[in-house]
């Protein structure tokens, strides 16, 4: 999603029909050569693309080359600004490796034992990405940072050194699955690659493309073959507040090997302004949680609690993924056991050749579980990133605050696949895909989002501030357990207890109040941590209410071979909650 000062581009896929999905590819594949043969004669000149010379990345790529297979010069645009997109991608994430290269270090890698090979030292790449701090940022790059040292790490352990520029590490980018951005044509009306016009009232699109025929002659009468897509009601009420950009060619390639083709579809919207910070009243705080995926709690500037807390409760989803995660172990098993067989022979000898069959398969098998698996995470992140809007807009709630992705918290519990899958639901990855959604969707309402110290968030009591212990839970009090569920504050005077998650979450709503106030006051951004005097104690403590995700079952029909598009579902969840009266919350992205 990109966004500006006041504008923010969103985007819906849509299937396209099966009458022109072989059209489509063709076209994709055709383009797809283009771009590459352009991104490989440029790679040499990638830092010319760390400037911008104009708005439009085909400009700047036809500054410097031609096509090298003319079929159009429009044709040739949207190659061109595809091409120039992952140049300048590319370029910016040369730049980001210039700020990790001089912190690498041999101590990053863990050498060879008997037992274990070679491998990366996760704790200390943590840690050098912690020292690492930049001024302001919310650390959204931190994954991005993170990445780039651990493709540093590979490079050392395939070569033995550090590389001294980012080109030794990275390979030619060029796309494995295409995409073709009708962004260098001129527009849905007057087009010379492709025609769109919207219906609003019959809530409808008509879309027709230039492509080439089954001979590779390109279609002389491609506008007379229009296709028609319903328009869903989200997307509609996103076109009448906004502007309809030129939509992309997308190729989707599913793990078994079957291809298809989507059109994303672009709507730029206005976005709503921020609150001034004096007018500023209440924050939702939330912790990403051990137990629950996430608590919520509301404080006003005072640091009253405001209403109840909030617990999203993956029940039923937790195991699902578990399950999956557990096939993919025992897939993994069936693999070893054959490729042991396979190499009970010689190469070349055909007694390998039924072993090497079915590893194929179950290879294969393993990818697509590895897929599906994903997609939920990252639709659950979405989902989750939907209910704080939700939560924060009903609590007129001005802030969400949430802990800093820097922090690369990890459980380290669990070894069963239940406890696997928490953990990986912790780790950066997902916890950025949901701060990412959340970023995007709070500027798009107006609403600030700030990250929060973490430290000790969820070792304090809420209540009084006391440095608080946790336990397995209220029948194990005798026995401290950092990663345990319950807090119990040891202040006589206060001896407060609750669910670790939710002390979290008021401790971080309260990191907000305190952020905020120091902005009204100073006017100065600052991150407050939670052993700060100037943070306030909560002085009211509600009931509890949960909130459930709905069950497995409808959400099933969200995902199509793990890919979700607007004209193949509903694009809304109902939520039922305790929380005031029997609500029923309407979720849309
Ligand atoms: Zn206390």
């Amino acid at each position: 999603m990109r966004t500006n000062r006041d504008q923010q581009s969103l985007s819906y896929p849509f299937r396209l029909p099966d009458e022109v999905q072989a059209d489509a590819l063709r076209l994709l594949d055709v383009s797809r050569e283009v771009i590459n043969a352009v991104i490989t004669s440029l790679w040499d000149r990638l830092d010319d693309f760390g400037k911008r010379t104009n708005k439009y990345a085909y400009k700047q790529v036809q500054e410097m080359t031609s096509s090298p297979q003319p079929h159009g010069d429009r044709q040739w645009r949207c190659e061109a600004e595809q091409a120039g997109r992952i140049l300048r991608g590319q370029a910016d994430r040369k730049k980001q490796f210039a700020l990790i290269l001089p912190i690498l270090s041999q101590g990053m890698l863990r050498p060879k034992t008997e037992t274990k090979r070679a491998g990366k030292n996760r704790k200390a790449i943590k840690e050098a990405l912690a020292d690492l701090r930049e001024e302001n940022t919310d650390g959204g790059s931190a994954v991005e940072l993170q990445s780039l040292i651990e493709q540093a790490c590979n490079y050392y352990l395939t070569y033995g050194c550090f590389p001294d520029r980012y080109e030794d590490m990275q390979a030619v980018p060029i796309q494995q699955v295409a995409v073709l951005p009708y962004a260098g044509d001129d527009g849905g009306a007057m087009g010379q690659s492709y025609r769109m016009s919207l219906d609003l009232e019959h809530k409808e699109i008509t879309f027709a493309f230039r492509t080439p025929d089954a001979t590779g002659k390109w279609m002389r009468n491609w506008r007379k073959k229009t296709i028609k897509m319903v328009l869903p009601e989200l997307v509609l009420a996103r076109v009448k507040q906004g502007q309809v950009l030129a939509p992309s060619l997308r190729e989707i390639k599913q793990p078994d090997g079957v291809r298809s083709a989507v059109l994303d579809f672009i709507v730029e919207v206005p976005i709503t302004k921020a609150t001034e910070w004096p007018s500023m009243r209440h924050v939702l705080g939330f912790d990403w949680g051990v137990r629950t995926l996430v608590t919520a709690s509301v404080v006003d500037l005072e640091g009253h609690q405001v209403g109840r807390p909030f617990f999203l409760d993956t029940g039923p989803f937790d195991g699902r993924q578990a399950r999956t995660r557990r096939q993919t172990d025992l897939l993994k098993a069936k693999v070893a056991k054959l490729e042991a067989r396979r190499d009970c022979f010689s190469t070349g000898d055909p007694r390998r050749e039924p072993a090497l069959l079915q590893l194929a398969v179950l290879r294969r098998e393993i990818a697509r579980c590895w897929r599906k698996y994903e997609a939920r995470n990252k639709d659950l992140a979405h989902l989750a990133a939907n209910v704080l809007l939700l939560l924060a807009t009903a609590s007129g709630c001005e802030l969400i605050a949430g802990e800093s992705l820097k922090s690369m918290k990890s459980t380290g519990r669990g070894k069963d696949a239940r406890g696997k899958w928490r953990n990986w639901r912790n780790n950066s990855q997902i916890r950025g895909e949901l701060w990412r959604t959340l970023r995007y969707k709070c500027h798009l309402a107006g609403i600030r989002l700030e990250w929060q110290q973490p430290r000790k968030t969820s070792h304090t009591c809420p209540h009084c501030g006391t440095p608080a212990d946790t336990y397995r839970s209220p029948a194990h009090l005798d026995k401290v357990n950092d990663w345990g569920a319950w807090l119990v504050c040891s202040n006589p005077a206060c001896q407060w207890n609750g669910s670790r998650d939710y002390a979290a979450s008021l401790n971080i709503a309260r990191l907000g109040a305190t952020f905020i106030r120091h902005a009204q006051t100073t006017r100065r951004i600052y991150h407050p941590s939670i052993a700060e005097a100037a943070v306030k104690a909560v002085s009211y403590m509600g009931a509890v209410a949960v909130l459930r995700l709905p069950p497995p079952v409808p959400r099933d029909r969200l995902l199509d071979a793990g890919r979700i598009y607007c004209n193949g579902w509903r694009k809304s969840v109902s939520l039922r909650s305790s929380y005031p009266t029997e609500t029923l919350l309407r979720l849309s992205g």
